[in-house]
């Protein structure tokens, strides 16, 4: 069985759809089982539309949705044919009268909690996943849509929950094992799932991505493909880079480095269930299927470079955290720390001197309470509008004077926080936020303008790959 993800973009309208038909195919006698995401823009749209309806905008709330309608009818109208269009046609209606029922009642109170969020952001993978069945459908495949709600088991932190994985398994069994045995090809809603009493849940922005590993390590898939709309993943953020370069082969645990700080091509949370049952994750071009994008596995393939990729991750805060009595004292930094834990408000780089503590986080909501919680054993100073750089390749181990030709090609920019894990396998650092780009490009030219052709591939900006 393989499975295949479809993110945004490669469904986003009849055209890309069309697309993502005949990639099916070629996979039809791998039993394929796929996950798709809401049509590109879609989620940001219903969180502004959800958004409006919480501040009373009940009129701006409907004509977001009005507008989501007719964009889903138009692309529902392309792909089917007249008779089968006017059947998903009240599909689609009553699917876009119940949100618009949700809205109003969001409206009416005039108060948008986050788990009625989730229910409105749930509509982006629940038509789409309808949407991409049909017209598979239409096009002779065998396809059966499943509502992953049925089987995705989460908690109830609504916006970001956490599957439980036994739960879930069990329910992939019963729902999508018999379709996939019986030569049907199940197509399911990423992002989203429901808690054990089916309240809707989502998994966290971009989470499709996760719900493709969830559904891959549940069922022991031979492969995750995860299908985008560039080459791979590449060297850095092409978005940042135009040289930036496709990484043909990269380890899990690279690759779980690089999309934790900010490589945005996967969600973090992706590699977990691969790596346990090392399932080979692919990403893929869904505009350029030819191409073998990169293959992500428990080794990757030894290269000469020391990286293989920078990433940024941006709107960091950081936190510097000064005792005011117990200076190094035993217990300091436990206390510290379970200040943060009961925030639930992670810290991603930590960095201590004898009388202070410096850390980094990726929420500043919640500082100000943080804050107000540590008073009795520090003094508190938060500064936002901050990133962290990582640079990640398995060779760093090993590799003298990493670390100087690093802050070398960085020359005389400002760097705030720098951090080299235990895990050698990141070196990571703080910089201000509009540094970035700046400090990526000079990187990149230092570290990949010359590349090992086994393990990087050609340099292709996704602009050119659509032309
Ligand atoms: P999807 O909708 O298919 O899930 P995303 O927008 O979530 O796609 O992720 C793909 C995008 O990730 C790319 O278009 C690119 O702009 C961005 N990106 C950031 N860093 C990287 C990287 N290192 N490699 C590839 N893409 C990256
Ligand atoms: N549609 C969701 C989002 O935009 C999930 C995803 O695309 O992965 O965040
Ligand atoms: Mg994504």
């Amino acid at each position: 069985m393989v499975v295949m993800k479809f993110g945004g973009t490669s469904v986003e309208d009849a055209r890309a759809i069309t697309r993502v038909e005949e990639i099916i195919r070629t996979r039809s006698t791998e039993k394929p089982v796929v996950v798709v995401s809401a049509m590109a823009k879609v989620t940001d749209q219903l969180l502004a539309a959800a958004n409006a309806a919480g501040s009373s905008a009940r009129e701006k709330s409907l004509e977001i949705s009005l507008a989501l309608r007719e964009r889903h009818f138009n692309a529902a109208s392309e792909l089917l044919g007249t008779g089968v269009f006017s059947e998903f046609h009240s599909v689609l209606e009553t699917e876009f009268n119940s949100l618009d029922d949700l809205l109003r009642g969001i409206a009416a109170v005039g108060e948008l909690t986050s788990r009625t969020l989730d229910n409105v952001v749930s509509y982006g993978e629940r038509i789409s996943s309808l949407m991409v069945t049909e017209a598979l459908r239409e096009r002779g495949l065998p396809a059966t849509h499943v509502d992953s709600r049925q089987c995705i088991i989460t908690d109830s932190s609504f916006g970001q929950a956490a599957p439980f994985f036994t739960d879930t398994e069990l329910k992939l069994k019963e729902h999508v094992l018999p379709l996939v045995n019986k030569g049907r090809i199940p197509i399911m809603g990423g992002f989203i799932g429901s808690t054990r009493d089916g309240v809707t849940t989502t998994l966290g922005r971009g989470g499709s991505d996760y719900t493709a590993a969830i559904v891959g390590g549940g069922l022991t898939a031979a492969r995750i493909e995860i299908w985008t709309d560039v080459d791979g993943m590449m060297t850095t953020d092409p978005n940042i880079c135009a040289t930036a370069r496709r990484i043909k082969s990269i380890s899990f645990s690279e690759a779980a480095e690089l999309a934790y700080f900010g490589a945005k091509v996967l969600h973090p949370a992706t590699l977990l269930p691969a790596m346990q049952k090392e399932i080979p994750v692919l990403v893929l071009n869904s505009r350029n299927p030819k191409n073998d994008g990169t293959r992500i596995t428990a080794q990757g393939k030894p290269s000469k470079n020391i990286f293989k990729a920078i990433a940024a991750k941006k709107r960091i805060t950081i936190v510097d955290v000064k005792s005011t009595r117990m200076l190094m004292a035993h217990g300091f930094l436990r206390s510290i720390f379970e200040v943060f834990d009961r925030h639930k408000c992670p810290v991603d780089m930590v960095s201590t001197s004898e009388v202070s503590v410096s850390l980094t986080v990726d929420t500043v909501g919640s500082i100000p309470a943080i804050a107000a919680d540590l008073q009795s054993l520090a003094d508190v100073k938060y500064e936002g509008r901050k990133a962290i750089v990582c640079l990640v390749g398995d060779n760093i181990r090993g590799t003298p004077g990493v670390a100087a030709r690093v802050f070398g090609a960085l020359g005389e920019m400002n760097v705030r926080m720098i951090s080299q894990g235990a895990s050698e396998i990141n070196i990571g650092f703080v910089i201000e936020e509009d540094d970035v780009p700046e400090a990526v490009l000079r990187l990149h030219k230092a570290f990949f303008t010359e590349v090992d052709s086994e393990v990087f591939g050609e340099a292709l900006h996704k602009e050119l790959v659509r032309r």
